[in-house]
């Protein structure tokens, strides 16, 4: 998937763009389990194509306030890592300092930019955009992202200059794991460990324009992808700091993975930074390893440590809990192949497909034994259930009488329960309630 990446200085109308083009995806995504939405990061879609949105802005704590060298240092990292930077300007205050400032910074990368003057919600206004032509970005693009004026031919604009998703030559049924987490976790130490000094187990694959995203590993019995090794490897002293930076390097990484090793770095816990990259994974419902990194750095390693350690991250990541942590060692080589093992089984587990009648076999006496409450004197009544086929993670539908009245912690019940009886261990997976 592409991204699109929103800059500007504060007040601008960042955020409420964000929305307006993230508005009708997130309504149909919010309603699955486990996803919420932010303010961030999210999908558009339009004219048939897909894309994420990512929001600067998002990052900053008091945007009021925002020192301009932060902001500069924002858009730095979007032009390293978005596929085009919408820069967003304000018609009423014509071009600011600051405009000229990330104007220049603009002018100087590759990656493509629409020039959008927000705050344009009269004809009045439309006729002072030819102003932010000084900025020497091209042609000014008026609208008003809190009527949504305008905005239909900006996303016509968007889709066109967006290059069409390279078909990259991967192989079906291996899977794809990626290694993410904050800068200094260990990711680059993790992957010198996997692939050692045998650089022959390594295929990087011909991509047709840039690098590509995916390394084959095939030795030791292991045979998978590691994702976007190369953009792991390159790094950003002036802005590998802000909180904005791993979320960004992270996107392309999850988006083109199955399995998620998610590094957490043994000497600070969980952290924001943790956090905000977890949440991405959750989003686009991949499934996750977390690797407890520089394990050796740690004195005192019994069991109780280890469990005030697991708890710790389970409550933080809740109410998404069932999934492995290893404490590893990427210096030392400690669980090295253990972290493979486990991502290994959980792409199984993501794979998993459970047989109608086992399913209903082991559903349908539980349901009978905790049926749903009814709710306004109605009563519920789940008849059957079935796994979908070719589905991104397991999903299950229950057929009822009245799905509207089946309440969100009994739907959690029936999870739990899949869970309980099939191995799913760090993948998210779906329960929907229909009529049957
Ligand atoms: P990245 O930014 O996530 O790719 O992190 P690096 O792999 O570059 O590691 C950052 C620093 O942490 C380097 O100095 C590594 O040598 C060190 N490091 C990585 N993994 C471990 C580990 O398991 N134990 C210890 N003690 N240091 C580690």
């Amino acid at each position: 998937a592409n991204l699109v990446a929103i800059v500007g200085r504060p007040n601008v109308g960042k955020s409420t763009l964000f929305n307006r083009l993230t508005k009708t995806r997130s309504a149909i995504v919010s309603d699955t389990a486990g996803t919420t939405r932010d303010r961030q990061y999210g999908k558009c879609d339009w004219a048939g194509r897909e894309f994420s949105v990512v929001d600067t802005g998002g990052w900053v704590v008091n945007s009021d306030d925002i020192f301009e060298d932060a902001i500069r240092r924002q858009v730095l990292v979007a032009t390293e890592e978005a596929d085009l930077v919408l820069f967003l300007v304000d018609v009423n205050t014509g071009v600011t300092d600051l405009d000229e400032d990330v104007a220049q910074i603009l002018r100087r990368t590759k990656v493509p930019v629409l020039l959008v003057v927000n705050k344009a919600d009269n004809n009045e206004q439309i006729y002072e955009a030819p102003v932010f032509y000084s900025l020497g970005l091209g042609d000014p693009f008026p609208i008003s992202a809190a009527t949504g004026s305008g905005t239909g031919d900006l996303l016509d604009a968007v889709i066109e200059k967006l290059k069409p998703g390279e078909a990259e030559d991967v192989e079906d049924g291996i899977p794809r794991f990626a290694v993410v987490g904050r800068p200094n976790v260990g990711k680059s130490s993790i992957i010198n460990a996997f692939i050692g000094e045998d650089r022959n187990i390594v295929t990087e694959i011909a991509g047709t324009t840039r690098d590509s995203i995916y390394t084959r590993f095939d030795k030791f019995g292991f045979d998978f992808y590691l994702v976007d090794t190369a953009g792991i490897r390159r790094k950003n002293k002036v802005t590998e700091d802000l909180e904005f930076y791993s979320v960004m390097r992270s996107i392309r990484s999850i988006e083109h993975s199955d399995v998620c090793i998610l590094m957490i770095d043994a000497t600070r816990g969980i952290e924001t930074q943790d956090m905000n990259i977890f949440q991405l994974i959750q989003k686009n419902q991949k499934s996750l390893v977390v690797v407890v990194n520089k394990w050796d750095l740690v004195p005192d390693k019994d069991q109780k440590v280890i469990k005030t350690f697991e708890n710790a991250i389970r409550e933080r990541m809740a109410p998404f809990v069932d999934f492995p942590i290893i404490f590893a060692s990427a210096l030392t080589k400690q669980r090295i192949f253990k972290v493979l093992e486990t991502a290994k089984q959980v792409y199984l587990n993501r794979k998993t497909h459970v047989g109608t009648s086992k399913l209903n076999e082991i559903m349908l006496p539980l349901i009978e034994a905790y049926p749903p409450p009814s709710t306004k004197g109605k009563y519920i009544k789940i008849k059957y259930c079935t796994q979908l086929p070719n589905t991104q993670i397991p999903s299950f539908v229950f057929y009822a009488n009245l799905p509207q009245y089946v309440k969100e912690n009994y739907r959690r019940f029936l999870e739990n329960k899949i869970r309980d009886n099939w191995n799913m261990h760090g993948t998210p997976i779906n329960v929907f309630i229909r009529q049957k």
